[in-house]
């Protein structure tokens, strides 16, 4: 998946001009400014992504939270996420004054359609699914759902840009879509995130909002008008500058994973007990993972450790992992906070602590993901589908 790992010339380049020019702050010193590499950078975004409008912040997590409030998601609206996901999805969701309403994944990895109808009351203001390793979650009943209880649909696709549904980048189907920019992602700018839409006034309030309301409007930004609150969640020109290479890439990028995930795929049918994550009708993975289930759990979790065993890095068994699975979120369903939460917060929160999400164990618990790597090299990846099998053939006897 990351971006990092091909950091080269074509990065060097694009952030020495930053550099040479003195300018590394992406709004104002017109006089100064030899080029804008955000502005470059959201264009190439929103063209790739075949969306009307793109603006970049300073983190992927900064971008869920800044399609929320310009969405209108705020104190005491409950959003929907799936229990498999990155902290930061609930974080967005806190952040923001929302409640984060856990909900069932199914075996794409990702909210369960029905298991998300059952969940939808009348605070219910928006549904975030998350495309959790590169590939989908199911999105046309997601769409439905939304139509029909008049919710927002905000796609996290920070682990899956440049994947696919129905022929549509993955972030272009709902009313926002959300990207990480960071270190581990398929494309970086060492620290960003970017959210695309095709609602004039969404994107309106993501550039106001994420730099402190200011409208943009003229040349002079301290006579600039505030026509509401906002924060800062500016990305700098030198992150952007890293985004200009790096999307250029995106497509080369992409055709590696494709090539490695074919090989690994290959390898790991030959053994009848793997399966492979569900991948929706019409969707096309970015490759960045490959995720397989085992029958049980005990074979899982002893196909993991043998995994390491033998040298192969880089894989994760999800329901043991601290950062992803709800089993391991005691932080988030105590509230263990600095400060104090609103009290719409507290008691939605610590009322759900009960919640049956054995679905979602059913599957997680037999999950294991691998890191697709730009680095290896085609052998590499050979030896390493061969150590998979090995690995994985000696926990099954
Ligand atoms: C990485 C990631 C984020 C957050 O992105 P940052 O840029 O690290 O803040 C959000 N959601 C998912 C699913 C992620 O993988």
């Amino acid at each position: 998946m990351p971006g990092f790992e091909l950091f080269g010339d074509a990065e060097r380049k694009e952030v020495n001009e930053v550099l040479d020019s003195g300018v590394l702050m992406r709004y104002g010193f017109d006089g100064a400014r030899t080029d804008w590499k955000a502005v470059k950078l959201e264009k190439l975004l929103a063209e790739r992504m075949q969306t009307q409008y793109a603006q970049l912040v300073s983190s992927g997590t900064a971008a869920l939270s800044v399609a929320l409030v310009s969405a209108g998601v705020g104190a005491g609206d409950e959003v929907i996420i799936p229990t498999f996901t990155f902290v930061a999805t609930f974080e967005a969701v806190l952040a923001v004054g929302a409640i984060p309403v856990l909900v069932d994944v199914d075996e794409t990895l990702g909210l369960n359609p029905k298991a998300v109808r059952n969940a939808i009351t009348e605070r219910t203001k928006a549904i975030m699914p998350v495309h959790m390793c590169g590939s989908m979650v199911d999105l046309d009943p997601l769409v439905v759902l939304c139509k029909k209880y008049s919710l927002v649909l905000i796609e996290d696709a920070c682990q899956a840009i440049g994947g696919s549904y129905n022929n549509k980048p993955l972030g272009s189907i709902g009313d926002i879509g959300c990207f990480s920019f960071d270190y581990v992602k398929t494309i970086t700018c060492g620290e960003g995130g970017g959210l695309i839409t095709n609602n004039k006034d969404y994107y309106r309030n993501a550039d106001h909002y994420s730099d402190h309301g200011h409208d943009h409007i003229g040349k002079d930004r301290g006579a600039e008008g505030h026509p509401f609150l906002g924060y800062n969640y500016r990305i700098s020109e030198l992150h952007a500058a890293v985004g200009v290479a790096q999307i250029q890439r995106l497509d080369d990028f992409l055709a590696t994973q494709k090539k490695y995930y074919l090989i690994l795929e290959e390898a790991l049918k030959t053994i009848p007990e793997v399966t492979f994550r569900k991948i929706p009708e019409g969707g096309v993975q970015n490759y960045s993972f490959i995720s397989f289930f085992l029958p049980t759990e005990t074979e899982a979790k002893a196909a993991h450790t043998s995994l390491g065993q033998h040298g192969v890095d880089a894989s994760f068994y999800w329901f043991d992992n601290n950062w992803h699975y709800h089993t391991k979120w005691e932080h988030l369903k105590e509230l263990k906070s600095l400060n104090q939460f609103s009290d719409s917060i507290e008691k939605a929160v610590f009322s759900s602590e009960e919640k049956d999400f054995s679905a979602s164990d059913q599957v997680l618990s037999r999950t294991i993901s691998c890191l697709i790597k730009l680095s290896w090299t085609e052998a590499q990846v050979h030896a390493r589908a061969k150590a998979m099998v090995a690995a994985i053939n000696v926990v099954l006897g």
